[in-house]
């Protein structure tokens, strides 16, 4: 009690993951791509547009006793390419990483043309190429089609 700074204080976990620097307003989507819904039995902390240096705002994830996978390192590049996971175990940051978006993107989404092979009942995986990172643009390898950003938040 008494003499808090006014830095921002948020309680620390003991084993987990962190997701800083999402953009403002995108943590529901980040929580959404992990499959993490009111149902779920997942401890999370939740803030949204925290003052940020570099960015002006930011929000914050912090999930407890889960790391994530790969697939989802990559899908939460596609909403939030500035994203940096801290992975916690035993209250210490043992690994610090930031999502990267790949040039190419194979699978993660579906592409924004119905009329795609892609979307048609042949096995064909999605690949795309990421033409643009921040607004998110996609060029299918079949169709040329751009996915933007609206169009994969749909899909999330
Ligand atoms: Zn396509």
């Amino acid at each position: 009690m008494g003499g808090a700074g006014k830095e921002l204080r948020v309680s620390k976990i003991a084993n987990g993951t962190v997701i800083d620097h999402i953009s403002p307003g995108k943590a529901w989507i980040v929580l959404r791509i992990l499959g993490i819904t009111e149902r779920s039995d997942v401890v999370i902390s939740f803030l949204m547009n925290v003052p940020s240096k570099k960015y002006g705002k930011k929000d914050v994830v912090k999930i407890e006793n889960r790391e994530l996978t790969e697939e989802e390192l990559n899908k939460i590049a596609l909403v939030a390419p500035d994203a940096t996971i801290n992975i916690i175990r035993n209250f210490e940051i043992v690994e610090k990483r930031r999502v990267e978006l790949p040039e190419f993107i194979e699978g993660v989404v579906k592409c924004s043309n119905p009329g795609c092979i892609t979307n048609a009942s042949e096995p064909v995986v999605p690949k795309f190429r990421v033409v643009s990172k921040a607004p998110i643009a996609l060029r299918c390898a079949y169709c040329e089609r751009i996915t933007g950003e609206e169009e994969l938040l749909s899909q999330f």
